[in-house]
């Protein structure tokens, strides 16, 4: 698994496993456990999840897949905004740790920026991180103001990441908050990065183009999309799949390489932004 180096110096794999959706039913389970651990045994080290998912349910399914496992993974989770109060936020993550059945978070978020006083959030991150709790922090879904606001803030200057919707169809960060965070050597993390697959027609995978380049390289319209975010060496993708073909589909897309003409072909059939716009989420 190709590695990118954090701005705290450490490394963390560029393509891991989401996990929005898992944990809400408890028959599913043993399925979603299954696909985590196959992620892990086809390099897919880092997982990414969050107190929101399943309201912790998604983190007790990833506990139950990295059983035995811990040292392989780099393991991310996320606090509510309302709970990123100085004290809230070091209880969160502390529930986080337990229904994970780990003692360390490689990498806690911010989910997105709340009421609470930014300040308040990174004070404690900080806590976290002398205690041993969590190795990194940064934030998720904050777009170039807040970025500004959080790196003039004590302990803004240890934010590792921002972790964005970013993808194919979802290129506005390509106008000013990605060259900012290149600039600073802020790694993001791509989330959605195959925009949760749409089916329909005129969804992203639909499109004429991608499938075109997809039939060039006997790949899939889904690996073109992962690759295209994979061939930008700062760029950290986090598709989740809970079907085995799919994680082994979305594993091989790292070993694509796209050409100069598919990249060319890819900005004409979803064009770069041309001007600002507030930040997409989901
Ligand atoms: P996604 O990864 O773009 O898409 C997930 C969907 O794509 C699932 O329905 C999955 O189906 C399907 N899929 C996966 N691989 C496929 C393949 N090779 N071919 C066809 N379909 C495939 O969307 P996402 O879950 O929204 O985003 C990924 C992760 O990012 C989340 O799980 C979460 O960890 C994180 N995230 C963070 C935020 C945030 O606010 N920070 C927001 C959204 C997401 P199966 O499960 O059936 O395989």
């Amino acid at each position: 698994m190709r590695l990118l180096r954090l701005p705290s110096g450490r490394e963390i794999p560029v393509l891991g496993q989401g996990t929005w959706r898992m944990g809400e039913e408890r028959t599913q389970r043993p399925a979603e456990i299954a696909a985590l651990r196959l992620g892990l045994d086809l390099g897919m080290t880092l997982i990414d999840t969050a107190e929101m998912y399943g309201e912790g349910g998604a983190e007790e399914v990833v506990g139950e897949a990295i059983a035995g496992r811990r040292d392989e993974v780099f393991l991310v989770s996320k606090v509510y905004p309302h709970n990123a109060t100085r004290r809230g936020t070091v209880e969160a993550c502390k529930r986080s740790l337990k229904r994970l059945k780990t003692d360390y978070l490689d990498l806690y978020l911010l989910h997105w920026r709340g009421s609470v006083p930014l300040a308040e959030t990174l004070e404690a991150f900080q806590l976290l991180k002398k205690a041993g709790d969590i190795r990194d922090y940064g934030v998720s879904n904050f777009d170039l103001d807040d970025m500004e606001n959080a790196i003039a803030l004590r302990g803004g200057d240890e934010i590792v990441t921002n972790q964005v919707l970013y993808n194919l169809m979802q290129r506005g960060i390509e106008w000013d908050l990605l060259p900012w965070c290149r600039d600073r050597s802020i790694p993001i993390m791509a989330y959605s990065p195959i925009e949760q697959a749409p089916r329909e027609p005129g969804g992203m995978l639909q499109n004429p183009h991608l499938k075109a380049i997809a039939a060039r390289h006997n790949a899939t319209p889904t690996q073109v999309a992962l690759a295209w975010l994979l061939h930008q060496k700062d760029i950290i993708a986090i598709p989740k799949a809970s079907n085995p073909a799919h994680l082994r589909e979305n594993r091989a897309a790292l070993e694509l390489t796209l050409t100069n003409e598919d990249l060319a072909e890819l900005d004409l059939a979803f064009p770069p932004p041309h001007k600002k716009t507030t930040l997409a989420m989901r």
